[in-house]
């Protein structure tokens, strides 16, 4: 018997091998090279377009002045880990004991890979939404686990509570949750994160919410936080990660927090992987997380009106437009201008009107959902500017 390696094995979970054997780029990287060769506006990949908050940069240039140059503490600076648990009080309610229930990660991602790492064996399940953050089926692959979906339905892309019962079952190890939710812009209905905490307890299986949008959800809509539904805290760690509350995805400085068992099994596979990361930049997030409520209001508000810019001129340029309710993304069905290929026309796109947005079903290339396959995930995180001269090329050309 060959074994499939591991790298191999995260890469055909990608869906990035051919049948041919060749191994591709991924299609965020693709579209990016493509968006650059011909001069478009990338409403690809979602990093945003504007600096982050002067405290919180000028936190880090004083910090590396300052010589905070050497290893943080393995968890964390006490600082950092402090800062995160007040602001999940001050915002989600949730009380987290900054010593032993936090842990300070390379981004979201390693927090999510270490949780993955930490907690799943080959042969158990591991259960997601569909469409995913296409990290999550790679990590999947990594560990052998099977993936398991639950698909998101209907214009505003929810569960059914028949999806969730027949997803999560007696081999179920961990159900990895995106909220609100990436490509989507959906934000997960309280009562159907009850319903996944219900089927999680009968299961005895981990969840892991990958809640980096937590402050990124429009219209004053609260958010509820899965760990806050009765149930969960026990068997729950969120991850969070200052990239997209902050605007500085380059930094990659993340955390989680649940239950001291669960962060201590990420822990210590964690201290293997990167060990620490981002010295100046812990205290710089520490600064931000403490920022007062007018700066995640005035995001919010930001993103939300550019939200409505773009999802009206794709609306003109007659996409059928899904409602964006969070994250930096809106779903266009590019189904009635007579597409069903969407990667092919994502090309198109980019080549002959100057847009690169991204395929839906890169978000989950198994998926024959005919949506899926027809649907483009598009970026609104860019400048006015930028969004009203996406809207022109797509509704009079370039
Ligand atoms: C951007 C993003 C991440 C990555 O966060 P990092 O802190 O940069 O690692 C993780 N999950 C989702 C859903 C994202 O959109």
């Amino acid at each position: 018997m060959t074994t499939t390696p591991p790298w191999l094995r995260a890469i055909d979970a990608a869906g990035l091998r051919d049948a041919d054997g060749t191994v591709r780029a991924t299609i965020f990287a693709e579209m990016s090279a493509l968006a650059a060769q011909h001069d478009a506006i990338n409403l690809g990949q979602g990093y945003p377009d504007e600096d982050a908050p002067a405290p919180v940069t000028e936190a880090a240039i004083a910090a590396i002045r300052a010589g905070l140059n050497q290893y943080p503490p393995g968890r964390g600076t006490p600082e950092l880990r402090g800062a995160v648990a007040e602001h999940r009080e001050r915002f989600f309610g949730e009380r987290r004991d900054p010593d032993t229930e936090v842990l300070i990660t390379a981004g979201a991602t390693e927090a999510i890979a270490a949780a993955m790492l930490a907690l799943v064996s080959a042969g158990d399940e591991v259960v997601t939404l569909s469409p995913f953050y296409d990290a999550y089926a790679a990590m999947v692959g990594l560990t052998g686990a099977r993936h398991v979906t639950i698909p998101l339905e209907g214009d505003d892309f929810q569960p059914t509570a028949a999806a969730i019962d027949a997803a999560i079952g007696p081999n179920t190890r961990m159900v990895l949750l995106n909220n609100p939710h990436n490509p989507t812009g959906s934000v997960i209905a309280p009562e159907h994160l009850a319903r996944i905490v219900a089927a999680a307890a009968r299961h005895d299986a981990v969840i892991v919410s990958d809640e980096v949008y937590e402050h990124l959800v429009f219209d004053d809509a609260p958010f509820t936080p899965i760990a806050s539904i009765p149930g969960a805290a026990e068997r729950c760690l969120t991850i969070s990660s200052a990239a997209k509350t902050f605007r500085v995805t380059g930094w990659k400085v993340g955390w989680m927090t649940g239950p001291a068992e669960l962060i201590d099994a990420a822990m210590a596979v964690k201290q293997y992987l990167t060990y620490v990361n981002g010295a100046p930049f812990q205290p710089a997030v520490a600064v931000g997380l403490g920022l007062g409520d007018d700066y995640f209001a005035e995001q919010r508000r930001t993103l939300a009106a550019r939200r409505d810019r773009l999802s009206a001129g794709l609306a003109a340029a007659g996409f059928a437009v899904s409602p964006s309710r969070g994250s930096y993304f809106v779903v266009a069905d590019a189904a009635p201008l007579g597409v069903s290929d969407a990667k092919r026309y994502a090309r198109e796109l980019t080549v002959e009107r100057g847009v690169a947005a991204i395929p839906l079903a890169a978000f989950d290339p198994r998926s024959r959902d005919a949506r899926i396959r027809s649907s483009l995930r598009f970026a609104f995180c860019r400048t006015d500017g930028q969004i009203d001269e996406a809207v022109r090329r797509l509704t009079s050309g370039r």
